[in-house]
């Protein structure tokens, strides 16, 4: 008898992360490539090939596929599966890119696409968190910053063609540097992977010679050996975070706002800052029961995310009808 799974893969900026996902949430297959970020073309013929070799597995398996989810980098609009925006550049000639339609020509299956920060969510969501809370928020720090809203129980899109929420560029220091899309001060220009790893450095640089890793990990493995400048870093992230969260917090009342991405392994110290300073500044009724943690499907969340999408049994949370 054949077994009914699907297909996530999720592009994001630096990788390009996939796997067959069962109905029961399991992982059965997964592996990783690094994202090309030469042309929006050449980053659709190695997720091609990455789906095609999950689709021989199957085969071989007699498990039937019955849909791709597929997470990406940038803005979309769900309801056509085209990337709107946001990328700043990064991809030559991504905005525009109509993914649902190329790989459903491709590959004859239903397609459905979101955004990389919306799938984190879905994943984390659906198979851990839909019986704690009805409310929640999801950052996701790597390259960029990712957000997720749950609200009541189901992803919120907005309108505007179903584009989704920005949370990294929630402006937080007018006065800030400037942010990759233009603007000044946004959480993004304080936190992404490359802000962080340059700040490090410039600590380092002061006082001894910079070690060769200085990314998110390498600075939280630094921050448990007692290193001083992965400390003064570690508080000063934290402290961004805490004020784009204490913001949404007062906006929003969540139950539960969850950390993902490479930062996310820094672990204990980080999210008990990032709580100091929620509650610091959100009211008294917004942070009454609020639960603050570290995302627990780390760094394969927008996989199962994006398995999601095109799984029926979630539609309600996802918000996309696909019953067949
Ligand atoms: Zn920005």
């Amino acid at each position: 008898m054949s077994i009914s799974s699907v297909i996530g893969i999720d592009i994001g900026g630096t990788n390009t992360k996939f796997g067959i996902v069962d109905a029961s949430g399991d992982i059965v297959h997964q592996g990783q490539e690094p994202t090309s970020r030469i042309s929006s073309n050449a980053v659709l013929k190695r997720a091609t090939e990455c789906i095609q070799r999950l689709l021989d597995i199957a085969e071989k398996n007699d498990t039937t596929v019955e849909g791709i989810g597929v997470a990406v980098t940038g803005q979309v609009d769900v309801s056509r599966g085209v990337v709107a925006g946001g990328i700043y550049g990064k991809i030559r000639g991504w905005i525009g890119t109509p993914v649902k339609e190329f790989f459903s020509e491709k590959f004859g299956l239903p397609v459905e696409v979101d955004n990389d920060g919306n799938t984190a969510i879905l994943g984390e969501y659906v198979f851990h968190r839909r019986d704690e809370c009805k409310n929640m928020i999801m950052l996701t720090i790597g390259t960029g910053v990712g957000t997720g809203i749950i609200l009541d129980g189901r992803l919120f899109r907005g309108g505007n063609g179903n584009i989704g929420s920005e949370l990294g560029h929630m402006v937080i220091d007018p006065n800030g540097p400037i942010c990759q899309c233009g603007n000044r001060g946004c959480l993004e220009a304080f936190v992404s992977g490359g802000a962080i790893s340059e700040r490090y450095s410039g600590l380092v640089c002061r006082s001894q010679k910079v070690p060769t890793r200085t990314d998110p990990d390498a600075i939280g493995k630094a921050y448990a050996n007692g290193d001083k400048n992965a400390a003064v870093v570690v508080r000063e992230v934290a402290e961004y975070i805490g004020t784009a969260l204490g913001n949404a917090c007062n906006l929003l009342g969540p139950e539960m706002v969850v950390i993902g991405g490479g930062i996310s392994g820094i672990g204990e110290p980080l999210i008990s800052y990032i709580s100091e300073r929620i509650g610091a500044i959100s009211f008294g009724l917004s942070r009454n029961n609020l639960k603050i943690e570290a995302a627990r499907l780390g760094t394969y969340a927008g996989v199962f995310g994006a398995a999601t999408l095109v799984m029926s049994d979630y539609s309600s949370i996802t918000g996309i009808d696909n019953r067949r």
